[in-house]
C-alpha cells in the first residue's frame, strides 16, 4: 500500500487523477490490470473520487445556502436589502460556477454529473432574467432617490 507496483504507469495514472473512465476500452486494459494488482493506485482512485463527491456536495450546499440566503432577505425585507439579495445572488452563481467546474473537471460519477448540470443549466437560464427584471427597477429607484 505504500508504494506503487509500476512507478511508470503509476504517474500515468496520477496524471489522469486515477480516472481511466474517458479512455477507449480497448486501451483500458494495462491500466486495469495495474489497478488489479496495484493497492497503492486503487487506494488513490477512491481517494480522488472520494474528493470529487466531496466537492460536488460541497458546491451544492454552497448553492442551497444562497438561494436560502436569498429567499429569507426576499421575505423579510431587512434594510439593505438590495445589496444583501445582489451579495445572495453573487454567492449563488459563484457556487453554480464552482459545481459546473466540478462537474465537468471530475469524473463524478455519471448520475450525479448529469443532476448537477441539468440543475445548473436550468439555474443559469432562470438567473439572468431574474437579474435583468430586478437591476433595473432596484437601480432606477436608488439612483432617483424615489425608494
Ligand atoms: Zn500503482
Amino acid at each position: 500500500m505504500a508504494k506503487c507496483t509500476d512507478p511508470v504507469i503509476g504517474k500515468i495514472l496520477a496524471g489522469w487523477r486515477y480516472d481511466i473512465s474517458g479512455i477507449a476500452p480497448e486501451m483500458r486494459g494495462d491500466y486495469e490490470a495495474h489497478f488489479a494488482e496495484c493497492a497503492f493506485c486503487r487506494s488513490r482512485q477512491k481517494l480522488h473520487r472520494g474528493i470529487d463527491i466531496g466537492l460536488m456536495a460541497l458546491a451544492t450546499a454552497s448553492t442551497a445556502v444562497f438561494l436560502l440566503a436569498f429567499g429569507i432577505i426576499r421575505h423579510f425585507h431587512p434594510s439593505h436589502a438590495f445589496w444583501l439579495e445582489m451579495g445572495a445572488l453573487g454567492g449563488f452563481l459563484l457556487s453554480i460556477l464552482l459545481w459546473l467546474l466540478v462537474a465537468v473537471a471530475t469524473p463524478a460519477p455519471l448520475v450525479v454529473k448529469d443532476v448537477a448540470l441539468t440543475g445548473a443549466r436550468m439555474g443559469l437560464e432562470k438567473l439572468p432574467e431574474e437579474i435583468r427584471d430586478r437591476i433595473p427597477e432596484e437601480l432606477r429607484v436608488k439612483i432617483s432617490g424615489e425608494g
